[in-house]
C-alpha cells in the first residue's frame, strides 16, 4: 500500500476522528476532578516522546493513543474551573463544536476568493464588535493570534498615520531619518506592548513614562504635553489588578493634540460590551486603536485575538507594503488587515461566541466572572488574607502579610494541592498571589474549594 491508499483509507474510514471523540470526551469528563495541574507521573511519562523521528510510517491509531495516554495527563486542566493562572480563558461548548466542524474546513482566510464564508464572518464580526464596544463606524477589524499581535498592528498604524502626516512614507522611507515619534505609556503598561515598542523600532529608551496610582492607573494629571507626534498607550484591565486608565479625560487631551491613542484592553475590553460593568471604559471609543482577546475574557479556544482601529487607511497600508500584486476584491479580504496571509479561520469562533451568547450573555459571562472574583475576595478577606485591589473586574491580588520567600512557598504549596491554581506576580515591589477568574465554567463552590486550599496550604507551612 502507498502512503497516498493509506492515508485515503484512514480519511475514508473515520475510526480514528472516533477515536479522537472518545478521547476528547474522557479528557472533558475528567477536566473537572482531576489535578489542576499535571502529577509528578504525568511530568515524567513525557520523556515518552522523546525519541528519534522514526523513519517509517507510524499507525494514526497509535499515535492518538499515545498523545492521549501521555500527552492529555500533562495538560493543564484550564477547561475544569479551578484553574485561576495568568488571564486564561475557558471555551464556551458550541466554539469548540464549532471550531471541530471548521477544522473539517482547513480554510486559508487571507483572501475571499480562498475561503468566501469566513471572509462573510469576518465581516459580520467586525460589524458586532464596533456596535457592542460603540466604536467610530469607520473601525475595521483584524483577526489575529493574539493581543500581542494586536497590539503590533495597531502600533504599526499608528506609525505610519503620525509619518505620513508629516509628509513621510514610512514603507519606502523607513526608520532613518523619519520624523520623531513620542511614545507615552503608563508605568504598568503589559509587556506585549513594550515588546511591541521594541519590535517597531520605536525604542523602550524613547517611552516617556507616566505615573500609575495605588490601583495601577495613569494619573491623568501626570500626563504630559501632548502633540501631533504622540503615540499614547493605555490599558483596560491591568494585569494585576484589573484596573482601567481614565480614558474618557487622556483620550480628549490626545485628539484635541492630534494623538494616537492605543487602548491594550487584552481581557478588560469587554467590560465595555457589557451594561454593569461598561462604566469602567468610559470614553474608550474616543481612541483609535484598540486590542483584545476572544480567548480570554470571552472564552473562544486559542488562538483569538483582535486589533480594532477607525483609521482604516493607515492600518492597511502599514500592513501591506507589497500588497499590489494580489487581486483584492470588492470584498472582505482579510490579509488586509493582519501581519499574516495564510491563516486559520479563527473569527468563525469568534462569531459563535457573540451569536450563542449575544449581547446579554456577554453581560451575563462576564459579569458572573467579576461576581466570582468578588466572591474570592470576600471569602480570602474573611479568612485573614488580605486583598490589595479593587475588586472592579475579575482580577484579585492577595497578600499574606509574610515575606516574599514566605509567599513563595504559599503559593508553591496551593499549586500542589491540585486543587486550584494560582500564579505569583509582584505589586507594589512585594511578591503577590494573583489570581484570575476567566472561565465560564468556576462555579460558586469552585471558589469555595480553592480559598480552603489557600487555608490548608497556610497552615501546613505554618506548621513547618
Ligand atoms: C494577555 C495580555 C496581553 C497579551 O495577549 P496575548 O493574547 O497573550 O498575546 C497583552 N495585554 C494584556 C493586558 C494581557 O492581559
Amino acid at each position: 500500500m502507498t502512503l497516498r491508499d493509506k492515508m485515503h483509507a484512514e480519511q475514508k474510514g473515520k475510526a480514528l476522528f472516533d477515536q479522537a471523540r472518545d478521547y476528547a470526551f474522557n479528557y472533558a469528563d475528567n477536566a473537572g476532578s482531576r489535578n489542576v495541574f499535571p502529577s509528578s507521573e504525568a511530568m515524567a511519562n513525557l520523556e515518552h516522546f522523546v525519541e528519534d523521528m522514526p523513519s517509517g510510517n507510524g499507525d494514526p491509531s497509535d499515535i492518538l493513543q499515545q498523545l492521549h495516554r501521555y500527552g492529555s495527563p500533562a495538560s493543564v486542566a484550564q477547561t475544569g474551573g479551578r484553574y485561576f493562572g495568568f488571564v486564561n480563558g475557558g471555551i464556551i461548548p458550541v466554539t469548540l463544536a464549532i471550531k471541530w466542524l471548521t477544522d473539517f474546513w482547513d480554510q486559508n482566510t487571507a483572501l475571499h476568493l480562498m475561503s468566501p464564508i469566513t471572509s462573510k464572518i469576518e465581516s459580520v464580526c467586525e460589524t458586532w464588535l464596533k456596535q457592542l464596544f460603540g466604536l467610530p463606524e469607520d473601525t475595521v477589524a483584524g483577526f489575529v493570534s493574539g493581543t500581542s499581535s494586536a497590539i503590533f498592528c495597531g502600533l504599526a498604524a499608528a506609525r505610519f498615520r503620525i509619518c505620513a502626516n508629516q509628509s513621510w512614507d514610512f514603507n519606502q522611507r523607513g526608520l532613518n531619518g523619519a520624523p520623531k515619534i513620542r511614545v507615552i505609556a503608563g508605568d504598568q503598561a503589559h509587556g506585549a506592548v513594550i515588546k511591541a515598542v521594541a519590535l517597531l523600532g520605536l525604542g523602550l529608551d524613547n517611552i516617556e513614562w507616566v505615573d500609575s496610582d495605588d490601583q495601577g492607573r495613569v494619573i491623568a494629571a501626570k500626563m504630559p504635553e501632548l502633540d501631533q507626534s504622540c503615540i499614547v498607550l493605555l490599558q483596560a484591565g491591568n494585569v494585576n489588578s484589573g484596573s482601567f486608565d481614565p480614558f474618557d479625560e487622556i483620550c480628549d487631551a490626545a485628539n484635541a493634540a492630534g494623538a494616537w491613542v492605543h487602548i491594550d484592553g487584552a481581557f478588560g475590553l469587554w467590560a465595555g460590551g457589557t451594561v454593569q460593568l461598561k462604566h469602567l471604559t468610559k470614553g474608550m471609543e474616543k481612541a483609535q486603536s484598540w486590542s483584545v482577546d476572544g480567548h480570554k475574557t470571552l472564552n473562544t479556544p486559542y488562538d483569538s485575538g483582535i486589533l480594532l482601529c477607525a483609521d482604516r487607511p493607515a492600518l492597511v497600508q502599514a500592513l501591506q507594503a507589497s500588497g499590489a500584486y494580489l487581486n483584492f476584491s470588492e470584498q472582505r479580504d482579510g490579509m488586509l488587515y493582519t501581519p499574516e496571509m495564510s491563516r486559520r479561520a479563527r473569527a468563525i469562533e469568534l462569531w459563535a461566541a457573540l451569536k450563542y451568547l449575544g449581547t446579554e450573555g456577554v453581560d451575563e459571562l462576564v459579569v458572573g466572572l467579576h461576581r466570582r472574583a468578588v466572591q474570592f475576595a470576600e471569602e480570602l478577606g474573611a479568612a485573614g488574607f488580605s486583598i490589595l485591589n479593587d475588586v472592579v473586574f475579575n482580577q484579585v491580588v492577595v497578600s499574606c502579610d509574610g515575606s516574599d520567600e514566605y509567599t513563595q512557598s504559599l503559593i508553591d504549596a496551593i499549586q500542589q494541592s491540585g486543587q486550584c491554581w494560582v500564579g505569583g506576580s509582584v505589586w507594589q515591589g512585594k511578591k503577590v498571589i494573583r489570581i484570575s477568574v476567566c472561565s465560564w465554567v468556576t462555579t460558586q463552590e469552585d471558589v469555595s474549594i480553592s480559598v480552603e486550599a489557600f487555608i490548608t496550604a497556610r497552615a501546613a507551612i505554618s506548621g513547618k
